[in-house]
C-alpha cells in the first residue's frame, strides 16, 4: 500500500520582506512529499524535471524514504521555475515569473510498483494532467486529495470541474472557494462545492487557519500565531502533505480522523513559513513535531 504525490518539482526563486533567495528547490510534489513522510514511510512521488535539476537534491528526497522511481529526468531540457515576491503583509504576492519548461507537455508515468496506491495526493498541476494520473491508476484509491488554485478556474474550468467530481478532498483557499461557487458566505459556499462530487472540502485561510466541511458539519482549525514567518511559499502543499500523510497512517477514512489530519498538516505548515523555502521541513524531529501539535491543542482548549 501507499501514497503517492503528483506535482511539480521545481526551482523557486523568492523574495519575501525578510529576504531574497537565487534558485532554491521548491515545487509542490517536493513540498507535500517531504511533509507527508514525516507520517508514512511509502510516499511515492510523480513529477518531471530536467538534467539541470541536482541528483543530491533527488538523493535528499530518497533519505526521506521518499521514492522517486515516478520522477523522469529529462535530458537536454530545463525544470520548471517559478518566482514571487511576497508584499509586506505576507497574505498576498505576485507572480514574477513561471517557466513551464519540463512541465509544458507532462506525461505522468505510473510506475508499475506505483499501482499499489491508496492514498493519492494531486497537488496543484493542469487539471487535465491530474485527470490523466486518475486513470491510469487502475484500482481506484481509497481516498483522493486535490489541490488546485485561481488560475485553473480561470483557464480551465470545465477540465476543472471534471476533475473535482472525480475526488474525495478539494482543498482551496477562501477567495478560490468563493470564486468556484459564486458564493460570499463559505458556508453556503461549502454547500454548493460539496454537490460538485468530493465528500469534504478544506478551505485554507491562511494565517487564520483552515475549515473542514463534510455533509452538514464543519470544524474549525487554527493557525498557530507565529512570532517568525519567513516565507509563506509551500504553506498549502505542506499543508495537504501532511494531511494525507497523516491519513495514510491512520488507514481509515472518516471526519474524526481528518480533524487530527487538518492539525498535524497545519502542524506541518507552520513549520514551513519559519525558514525560506524546503529548508525547515527538511529536518525535523518527531518529538518537535508532537510538542507543535500539543500547541494547537492548547490553543483552542477552553473549558465551560
Ligand atoms: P504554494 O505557496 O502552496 O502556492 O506553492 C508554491 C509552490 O508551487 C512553489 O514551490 C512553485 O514551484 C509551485 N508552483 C507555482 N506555480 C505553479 C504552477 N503553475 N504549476 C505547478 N506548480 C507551481
Amino acid at each position: 500500500m501507499s501514497l503517492v504525490v503528483i506535482g511539480s518539482v521545481a526551482f523557486d526563486a523568492i523574495e519575501t520582506p525578510f529576504g531574497k533567495t537565487d534558485k532554491i528547490v521548491g515545487g509542490a510534489a517536493t513540498y507535500a512529499s517531504l511533509a507527508a513522510s514525516y507520517f508514512y514511510d511509502k510516499v511515492k512521488i510523480v513529477a518531471v524535471v530536467g538534467d539541470d535539476f541536482p541528483t543530491e537534491e533527488i538523493a535528499d528526497l530518497n533519505k526521506h524514504k521518499i521514492n522517486t522511481e515516478g520522477l523522469q529526468v529529462k535530458q537536454g531540457e530545463k525544470s520548471f521555475f517559478w518566482a514571487g515576491k511576497y508584499h509586506n503583509d505576507m497574505n498576498s504576492r505576485d507572480t514574477l515569473v513561471t517557466d513551464l519548461n519540463v512541465l509544458a507537455d507532462f506525461d505522468p508515468i505510473i510506475p508499475a510498483s506505483y499501482q499499489d496506491c491508496e492514498f493519492l495526493m494531486l497537488g496543484n498541476l493542469t487539471p487535465q494532467v491530474q485527470q490523466t494520473v486518475i486513470s491510469r491508476i487502475k484500482k481506484r484509491p481509497k481516498l483522493i486529495v486535490l489541490d488546485t488554485m485561481n488560475f485553473w478556474m480561470d483557464i480551465a474550468l470545465d477540465d476543472l470541474l471534471k476533475t473535482i467530481s472525480m475526488i474525495d478532498v478539494l482543498t482551496i483557499n477562501d477567495a478560490e472557494a468563493r470564486q468556484l461557487s459564486g458564493e460570499y458566505s463559505l458556508v453556503k459556499a461549502a454547500r454548493k462545492i460539496l454537490t460538485m462530487g468530493p465528500a469534504y472540502l478544506i478551505i485554507k485561510k491562511g494565517e487564520h487557519g483552515a475549515l473542514l466541511f463534510h455533509e452538514d458539519k464543519i470544524f474549525a482549525a487554527p493557525a498557530l500565531p507565529l512570532a517568525e514567518v519567513f516565507d509563506p511559499t509551500g504553506a498549502g502543499d505542506t499543508f495537504a502533505g501532511g494531511f494525507i500523510g497523516y491519513m495514510a497512517k491512520v488507514g481509515t477514512v472518516n471526519f474524526n480522523n481528518m480533524k487530527n489530519a487538518i492539525i498535524f498538516g497545519s502542524a506541518l505548515a507552520s513549520f514551513c513559513v519559519e525558514k525560506f523555502g524546503t529548508e525547515k521541513i527538511r529536518n525535523l524531529t518527531q518529538q518537535e513535531i508532537a510538542s507543535r501539535v500539543q500547541e494547537f491543542v492548547s490553543l483552542s482548549r477552553f473549558e465551560l
